[in-house]
């Protein structure tokens, strides 16, 4: 089976970027890990995540993690900060440009989560010295989704939607780079109600239960 290492940057005593009212880097990207790995659960695919809580995880350790997991790739997942804070935008880094399907990827995913921000796509950037993309011995990318720095930047990633709608183009374009083909069933759902307030969709989707649609769910 193909493997795939996720490494979701920071964690424990370092947040790694804070943004002007106190989100962390290190959280945001976890939520967004958390989403991506419930997305890719069913998928033929092994995947290992680097951390799946709030720790620590020396650059070390990830890659050495990676290195002996034998990962095909390794895509780390990091929110950018500039002391500009009007700089918004996504940029993907790798270590040199010889993969065309990581190439492939990693201009897609800046085109796609460009497009849900709606903010600057800084494209695929070089680097002979990011830690991680220099010592993995697999082809390794890393993203950094939009700057934190920037307060409506900070903002966005207080939406769970966001997170997930991010999470799920980078599910999309795994699938692309192992040309991995899935075959999701089609499923015609019922609808009863569309709610701004979440309580009320509980409250909606509790009175279902109670009328015998033991099965209602809520999706956003
Ligand atoms: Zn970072």
């Amino acid at each position: 089976m193909k493997k795939l290492v996720v490494d979701l940057g920071h964690g424990g005593h370092d947040p790694g970027a804070v943004g002007k009212g106190g989100t962390k880097e290190s959280e945001v990207v976890l939520k967004i890990g958390k989403y991506l790995e419930s997305m890719l659960k069913e998928v033929d695919l092994d995947v290992r995540f680097t951390r799946m809580s709030d720790k620590y995880v020396s650059l070390g350790d990830r890659v050495e993690f990676a290195n002996n997991f034998g990962a095909d790739y390794f895509l780390s997942i990091h929110i950018n900060s500039a002391s500009d804070s009007s700089v918004r935008g996504v940029e993907v880094w790798q270590y040199n440009n010889d993969d065309k399907n990581l190439n492939e990827f990693c201009s897609s995913l800046c085109n796609e989560i460009s497009g849900i921000f709606n903010i600057r796509n800084r494209g695929m950037k070089l680097s002979k010295s990011l830690y991680v993309l220099k010592n993995t011995s697999m082809k390794a990318a890393l993203l950094e989704v939009d700057f934190i720095s920037n307060s409506f930047c900070e903002k966005d990633l207080n939406n769970e939607n966001n997170l997930k709608a991010v999470a799920r183009v980078i599910k999309d374009n795994v699938l692309k780079l192992y040309n991995i083909k899935t075959s999701e069933p089609i499923l015609y759902k019922v609808c009863i109600g569309a709610y701004m307030d979440k309580s009320n969709a509980i409250s909606c989707m509790n009175t279902a239960k109670s009328k015998g649609f033991s099965d209602a769910y809520i999706i956003f």
